[in-house]
């Protein structure tokens, strides 16, 4: 695992039941235990998730501590996210002059720092204090709350574009979470959505006796069948998914894997159908349009 991340052995407390939040079926079939958590599918479309799983409070009171105050970790998570951050930025600039950009998860604010201050105003969304202090002390042009999405205070229909890096697989309800975006977006705005898939990886993480989704972590963990068929539902005029820049992660092995991985799902990418996007990618970015 990641040692940017803290990790500990996890004792579930109001634990929630979710209906699928691909398909809203509540039948499903056991796939595997985790941390005293259930994997599970959806007997209907095969969606992998958690269930039952922690409340919001409890993921709250979980997440408090996900950066922990440890000297050099910021710089080490933009190093680790730099290919990436760069790789949208350069998607986003492409195509906008200037305008609103939300960006979800906001971490230590590396991604809104590549943004003109002069033509965009940015805000981020981030629930450690730790991290937020440090965007606001080195980065004081980006409006920074201190919050779950869930709970910040954003108007309707007022960004361009909103991001979010790495978020949906750890939220509560993802269903809801996408709603909101939509909910925040102009129309004809644009979210950019990068996600892990891992269920092509369970095998080989039971082979390593690694985690299969380090839950409480990570509660959703959708195809890109699912995530488009989501979006397309909550009302996004369309959904692209693209198999993007790797992760430059500090464990060798996911920097490894996801290195070859993503190097032959870009070649793929190149010669396949879009509607058929190669499954071992390890992470894909999703283009919804509103
Ligand atoms: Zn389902």
């Amino acid at each position: 695992m990641n040692k940017n991340y803290f990790y500990k052995p996890y004792e579930p407390k109001e634990l929630t039941l979710l209906p699928c939040a691909v398909c809203g079926s509540r039948s499903t079939h056991p796939l595997a235990d985790e941390n005293n958590l259930h994997i599970v599918s959806c007997a209907s479309c095969d969606y992998v998730y958690v269930n039952p799983r922690p409340s919001v409070a409890a993921l709250e009171d979980f997440y408090r501590e996900y950066y922990p105050p440890q000297e050099g970790l910021a710089d080490s998570w933009g190093g680790e996210m730099s290919a990436i951050f760069a790789n949208i930025f350069g998607y986003i600039n492409a195509r906008y002059d200037s305008g609103q950009i939300l960006d979800i998860g906001s971490a230590y604010g590396h991604f809104l720092s590549q943004f003109d201050a002069q033509k965009w105003f940015a805000t981020g969304v981030e629930p450690s204090p730790t991290a937020t202090e440090y965007c606001r002390s080195n980065f004081p042009r980006i409006t920074t709350f201190t919050s779950n999405f869930e709970d910040a205070d954003l108007a309707a229909g007022s960004f361009d574009v909103v991001t979010s890096f790495y978020v949906v697989e750890h939220v509560f309800d993802p269903r809801d979470f996408m709603q909101r975006v939509h909910h925040l977006l102009k129309d004809g705005g644009l979210a950019v959505i990068r996600i892990p898939y891992t269920r092509p990886f369970f095998p080989f993480a039971r082979l390593l006796r690694r985690p299969l989704m380090y839950a409480p972590m990570h509660l959703n963990d959708f195809a890109p069948a699912h995530f488009e068929r989501m979006g397309r539902e909550i009302g996004f005029r369309s959904v692209e998914t693209t198999v993007g820049t790797s992760r430059n992660s500090s464990n060798m092995v996911e920097k490894l894997g996801a290195a070859i991985f993503g190097f032959i799902g870009r070649v793929y990418e190149v010669f396949a159908p879009s509607s058929h996007p190669f499954p071992y990618a390890g992470a894909y970015t999703y283009l919804l349009r509103k």
